[in-house]
């Protein structure tokens, strides 16, 4: 494997050290067409509160491996993307890029974060090649999602739509409330129907300029957004939905351990994952 952080050389100026550095690896043809190529930014670089006390949420094992290291894998693992760039905590670069190296990964930049997912994003696009433009944003936090998802939301983007998401429709009525900060009763304010509703997962795709206004103008606006897709829309940019997966589930509580668990298990036993 191939890990550098971005303060070492960009890479899209990469010298000839920097190519001899990169793994070998099989691309399809459209990946390596100059100014065409996909990358992942996947930012991790969230403290996980919500999960409990411990070591940031994305270096938590998850079968033994970093729940990270998951998550680079089953977006390396789609046949567009040909670059992962790794947003790590900000005062954690050096040990997120020691931990990828220590599994065998495809080529992976890492930088450090921001105070903000917004902040973590826009840091990872950053580091982005000047042949890259699309980009599929993808939370640590969801380390198992599987590669088709991966793929439906690349191939969207390839065949034109600026910016595409996953989700999946949604099981419980959900309510709008009056939120109330000391634990009492909140009012309710609506009830969406539900049919119109959908879960929104990730990775989520774009193209890069689209994105990059969308972050652009935000910061701008000093609002901090915790969805990419809820940036595009406000510059009125048209989102659409793929079918998303249960599998990509976001591990935000100790009952999502069990659970990633119990997949990387039934995997195991059904893939020889
Ligand atoms: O907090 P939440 O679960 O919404 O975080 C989603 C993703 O954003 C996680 O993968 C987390 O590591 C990442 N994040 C980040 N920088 C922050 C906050 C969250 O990269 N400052």
């Amino acid at each position: 494997m191939s890990i550098q952080s971005a303060g070492e050389s960009r890479p899209g100026s990469a010298g000839p050290s920097q190519q001899q550095t990169q793994a070998p690896r099989t691309e399809p043809a459209e990946a390596l067409r100059s100014g065409h190529r996909t990358a992942a930014v996947i930012p991790a670089a969230g403290r996980g509160l919500r999960l409990g006390p411990g070591a940031p949420k994305a270096l938590r094992a998850l079968s033994g491996t970093p729940m990270l290291v998951h998550a680079v894998r089953a977006m390396a693992r789609a046949r567009a993307v040909s670059l992962v760039v790794v947003v790590a905590p900000p005062d954690g670069a050096d040990e997120v890029r020691h931990l990828l190296d220590e599994h065998t990964l495809p080529e992976v930049v890492v930088v450090p974060g921001g105070e903000t997912r917004q902040d973590s994003v826009r840091l990872g696009l950053a580091a982005l090649p000047d042949d890259v433009d699309a980009v599929l944003v993808h939370d640590a936090a969801r380390p198992l999602v599987p590669v088709e998802t991966v793929d439906a939301v690349a191939a969207a983007v390839r065949d034109g739509a600026p910016a595409v998401v996953p989700a999946l429709p949604v099981p419980d009525t959900v309510k709008e409330v009056e939120p109330c900060t000391d634990g009492g009763p909140e009012p309710v304010t609506g009830t969406p129907e539900r049919s119109r509703l959908r879960a929104v997962q990730t990775p989520q795709g774009f193209t890069l300029k689209v994105l990059a206004a969308a972050h652009a103008q935000v910061a701008r606006e000093g609002d901090g957004a915790t969805d990419d897709a809820g940036m595009v829309e406000r510059m009125g940019v048209e989102v659409v939905v793929v079918p998303g997966h249960e599998e990509a589930f976001k591990v935000t509580r100790p009952l999502d351990l069990v659970l990633a668990e119990a997949v990387l298990a039934r995997r195991r036993v059904t893939d020889g994952f």
